[in-house]
Formats: structure tokens, sequence, C-alpha cells
């Protein structure tokens, strides 16, 4: 097993290339282990790359802008921070639904992000995120998802609530009632109004199978039907977003948020 502790962002994101496809960044490491054969079992033709010698990759604060996470900063710890209570209320309900205790001490922000079907990310793409990376720029959170190997992430920031209007939010997750299994989708969802109804303006879900996305059909029928919209025409809309498995879900739970059910 090669286990790689680079001493800069920029060696780790650098090796990654090296490595191509063998390389793999460690986090929390919670779901990593998921793959192997047995517990201590690594793959031997793999590098690992930890990520967690970096203190200043596991500290939330505020700049005069943005609330910033860290992206290896514990999930447990991001759930507690008061500065994510004041200015991200919508990730502390998200957090407080996800795993057990013992996973979001060890299981990171960046990790479930990474990941690609985690809680958190509904919730970061709704507050329009922007993450840093290993070359120091910040990029759109939704467009750095879609590329094909995901880069280093080295921390996330969203918008201050005290520099924006109101936010009104909510975040939804459907799973089987009586079994210990993943999740079948996480939604979140974003109005511009208090009084939310079709003023919907941005969505986002993830499922196994299905990496998380903004729903972006059906942000643009809502935006352009507004009243007129049915449980029927977010359906047809939602339909161009996901698979027909989660259309059935997702659409009923939007339709239920905005009222029209
Ligand atoms: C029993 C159990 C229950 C769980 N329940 C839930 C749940 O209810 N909801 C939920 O959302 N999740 C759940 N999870 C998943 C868990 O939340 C995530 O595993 C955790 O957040 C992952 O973080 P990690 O630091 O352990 O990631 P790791 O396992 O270290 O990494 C996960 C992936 O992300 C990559 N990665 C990690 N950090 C970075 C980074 N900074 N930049 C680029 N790539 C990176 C890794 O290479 C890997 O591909 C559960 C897991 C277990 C084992």
């Amino acid at each position: 097993m090669h286990l790689i502790i680079p001493a800069t962002p920029a060696e780790a994101q650098t090796l990654a290339t090296q490595w191509g496809n063998k390389a793999v960044f460690v986090a929390g490491g919670t779901i990593i282990q998921q793959a192997w054969t047995g517990p201590r079992l690594a793959p031997t033709d793999q590098c690992f790359i930890n990520l967690m010698a970096w203190p200043e990759t596991q500290q939330i604060c505020v700049d005069d802008d943005y609330l910033v996470l860290g992206a290896q900063t514990r999930l447990e710890d991001v759930r507690n921070h008061p500065l994510v209570k004041i200015h991200a209320p919508l990730l502390c309900t998200a957090l407080g639904q996800l795993g057990a205790l013992g996973i979001r001490r060890i299981g990171t922000l960046g990790g479930n992000i990474c990941w690609g079907v985690g809680d958190t990310g509904p919730v970061l793409l709704v507050l329009d995120a922007q993450v840093l990376l290993a070359d120091d720029s910040w990029q759109p959170l939704v467009e750095v998802l879609q590329r094909h190997t995901l880069p280093l992430m080295l921390a996330f920031r969203i918008q201050r609530t005290d520099r924006q209007p109101p936010l009104h939010t909510a975040f939804e997750k459907v799973g089987y009632r009586a079994a210990f299994t993943p999740a079948r989708v996480r939604v979140a969802m974003r109005w511009s109004r208090a009084e939310r109804g079709t003023a919907l303006s941005h969505t986002a879900a993830g499922a196994p199978g299905t990496p998380i996305r903004r729903l972006r059909h059906l942000e643009q029928h809502i935006a352009q039907s507004g009243d007129a919209c049915t449980l029927a025409s977010i359906r047809a809309a939602c339909a161009q977003d996901l698979p027909m498995s989660l259309t059935l879900m997702v659409s009923r739970l939007v339709a239920g948020h905005c009222g029209l059910l």
C-alpha cells in the first residue's frame, strides 16, 4: 500500500495527476474503506494521498462576504459550529440527519461532497457554493462536480446571510423505513420569497447512481409557469433531470413544498 502525506495541497494535486486513476485522496476514509474486500485490505496498486495534514483546511471562518468551510473539517464540527448555524442553517439541518455520531466525527465535508451522492452536496448547490482548488482559484461547485475526475478540494464558501436577501430553504431525505441502507434520494430547495409556493429558484438532488446535480429543467419550468404549475407538469420537468424512479419521489416532494398537493 502506498500512503503519502504531501506537505502542501499543490504537491497533493501534482501527485494525483501523476498517478491518474490509481490516485485516491483520503480524508476521513469512511467511504474509501467500503470498497475494500476487508477492513485492513487496502489495494496495493493504489496511491493513497492523505489530506489531513493541513490544519488550515480544517477550519471554519467568515470573511467580508463569505462563510468559508475547510474541506477537511469533520462533519460533526461543521454541524456544531456557531458560524454555520448563523450563515448556513440548512447545512446544520442536513448534517443532523447524516449517519450516526461516529461517522460524523470521522467523515469530512470534502469527503461527503466528493463521494458524489452525500447529503451535504444538494445543500451546497442550492446555496451557490464555490470551491477552492489547489491552484488557489475559487470555482462554482456545480461546475467542478461535473468534471470526469474531481480535483483536490480545499474549502467551500457560501455567501453570508447578512450579505444577501433572506434565504428560504428546505432539505428532504427519503429512505427505506426499516432498513440500514443509504438514503434513496436527498433534495434541497430554495425559494426567493418567504411565502414559498412557486417562488422556487434552486433545487438540487443526489442519489445512489445519480450524482448530485441542480434540477435545471425543473427550475426553468417553475420560473416560466409560476402558479400554473401542477404535480403533473413538475413531474414532466423533473423527468428531464432525473431517472423515472427518482422523478416520482422528487416531484411529489417539490410539489408538496410548493403547496401544490
Ligand atoms: C455507516 C455509514 C453511514 C453513513 N450514512 C451517511 C448518511 O446518512 N448520509 C451521507 O451523506 N453519508 C453517509 N455516509 C457516508 C459518509 O458520510 C461519508 O462517508 C463521509 O462524509 C465521507 O467523508 P470522508 O472524509 O470519510 O471521505 P473519504 O472516505 O476519505 O473520501 C470519500 C471520497 O472523496 C474523495 N475525497 C475526500 N476528500 C476530498 C477532497 N478534499 N478533495 C477531493 N476528493 C476528496 C476521496 O478520494 C473519496 O473518493 C455513511 C457512511 C457510513 C460508513
